[in-house]
């Protein structure tokens, strides 16, 4: 289901954007608080530039609410859904826990989502001088 060339590939595995064989983050493991998501200034494989412009990865801030607010919807969806009854006040802590354990999963989702926005799939063989 999930091949090479469509941009969910890409996000899943932390591959490159570009041609989705480099890898995207220093360390894969986004709890590597040595290395907390830190992507690579140009793909080790097709050499494509990932910092498009300084500053480029703030923009990831939007990604990263669209997320968050998807995990509190999913929650309170999963809440209501599944019967739970729980005191608000659990429910907000419950909540709140569960974003903060996922934050760094979150945080590399957000930036590598924010960069297939703006880079696209290009096979490797095609690119392998692809200097923007
Ligand atoms: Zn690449």
């Amino acid at each position: 289901m999930l091949k090479k060339g469509s941009k969910l590939y890409s996000i899943i595995h932390f591959k490159c954007p570009h041609c989705h064989e480099g890898e995207f983050f220093k360390s894969r493991n986004p709890y590597d608080f040595k290395h907390l998501s830190r992507s690579y200034e140009k793909c080790t494989k097709c050499n494509r530039r990932l910092y498009l412009e300084p500053g480029f990865y703030y923009g990831a801030m939007y990604v990263s609410y669209a997320l968050s607010v998807t995990h509190i919807v999913t929650f309170i969806l999963a809440k209501y859904i599944l019967g739970i009854k729980m005191e608000f006040v659990n429910f907000i802590i419950l909540v709140a826990s569960f974003l903060i354990l996922l934050t760094p999963l979150y945080y590399a989702l957000s930036k590598i989502t924010w960069a297939n926005f703006f880079l696209h799939y290009k096979p490797t063989t095609e690119n392998e001088k692809s200097e923007p």
